[in-house]
């Protein structure tokens, strides 16, 4: 923790805590400074930039939305508010992102947005999707929750496609407990995001003097964050560089000492392609077995250690399902989703702390 208590109590005496207080501004301003984005507008959650960006992209009933099948509910729920229907796809077995080889032949005239998800903050195969989604004239919308100051070919993700969406509640790399920001990088966009989010209303454009009484134009809901909220994270994001240097010192510590342990018992370690830097936001392993997963979890609770999984692949689930999705769809996915496991990784994990988990993970006994 730096600043965070200090600029909420700034804020509070400010007398302005509502949306598109001071607070709220330097945040966009310092992520459009450091990312080099045009517009940057915070939101409350990543799901709502993510349903700000299925309203900009005009998404109706019948239309379809392209996405893994890996990943959060909200990548999928967002365009399904809208009517749309997710088409999943099966995931690379390298970096569990998006298989770019089996998008193009789920392409249809319905497909209106592909909604890569750069997993734990590692860039997707960005080079080959944009190429595919420009032959179509279909829009990407980059789902960048794990993975803001990650870069591919060294442009920053949540930079690429026509919209990034970023993550601030608790569990992401950067928090104001729930939060969220949409990146447009398409300038003929930002209008009438500013619309949406401030109810339909060309708010903004009054508050700016550009017009002399606001009214009710579009579509839109209420997507801006509290004051008090933004306070907390300008106090996270003006020391960015430092969160994301202790976070990668924990990752290469994870890499560094269990190396050794992965390769004798054929567990898997994460993959980082050369053309990605990525944003630290996770640490998994893959287990031989969803039986050694499970035995794992289980011992390392019994060390007070809590090791998590997470994700069940989008076409199983029961809304998923209702969709079309049905069991061998997406058998990379499956496969994966069983085996994978998560350390324990946040901001305020302690050297000794994770050496203890290390030790513990040494500890188990296969059998
Ligand atoms: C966390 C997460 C979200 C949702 O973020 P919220 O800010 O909680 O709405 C969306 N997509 C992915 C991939 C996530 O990990």
């Amino acid at each position: 923790m730096g600043e965070e208590l200090a600029f909420i109590t700034e804020a509070v005496n400010s007398g302005k805590i509502s949306g598109d207080d001071p607070f709220t501004g330097r945040c966009q301003e310092l992520l459009e400074q450091e990312l080099g984005v045009g517009k940057v507008l915070l939101t409350p959650s990543c799901t709502h930039a993510l349903e700000m960006a299925a309203i900009l992209l005009n998404i109706n009933p019948g239309d379809e939305v392209i996405l893994p099948t890996y990943t959060f509910v909200s990548t999928a729920n967002a365009f399904v508010l809208r009517g749309a229907k997710p088409v999943f796809i099966d995931s690379r077995p390298d970096t569990l992102n998006l298989d770019e080889t089996k998008l193009e032949s789920r392409i249809t005239s319905k497909t209106k947005a592909i909604v890569p998800v750069h997993y734990a903050g590692v860039g997707c195969e960005m080079d080959a999707i944009l190429a595919i989604a420009a032959k179509h004239g279909v829009p990407v919308v980059e789902d960048n929750a794990h993975g803001l100051f990650g870069k591919y070919r060294g442009k920053y993700l949540g930079t690429l496609g026509a919209f990034g969406t970023q993550s601030f509640h608790e569990t992401k790399n950067f928090t104001c407990g729930e939060g969220g920001a949409l990146l447009i990088n398409d300038a003929a966009m930002c209008d009438r995001a500013e619309i949406i989010r401030e109810k339909g209303t060309n708010r903004s454009m009054f508050y700016r003097g550009q017009i002399d009484k606001y009214s009710w134009v579009d579509l839109g809901s209420s997507y801006l964050p509290s004051g008090i909220a933004s306070a907390f994270l300008y106090g996270q994001l003006i020391c960015w560089k430092d969160i994301q240097a202790s976070r990668r010192r924990v990752w290469e510590t994870y890499r560094a000492r269990l190396a050794d342990w992965a390769g004798e018992h054929g567990v898997g370690m994460p993959t980082v392609p050369d053309e990605c830097e990525q944003a630290y936001h996770m640490f998994y392993m893959i287990m031989p077995s969803l039986d050694a997963r499970q035995a794992l979890i289980a011992h390392l609770r019994q060390e007070g250690v809590q090791a998590v999984f997470h994700y069940v692949p989008l076409h199983r689930s029961k809304m998923g399902q209702q969709f079309g999705g049905k069991e061998g769809d997406c058998p990379v996915a499956e496969d994966l989703c069983d085996r994978l496991i998560r350390l324990p990784f946040y901001n305020t994990l302690t050297k000794s702390d994770q050496l203890h988990v290390i030790d513990a993970i040494k500890s188990f006994r296969w059998t």
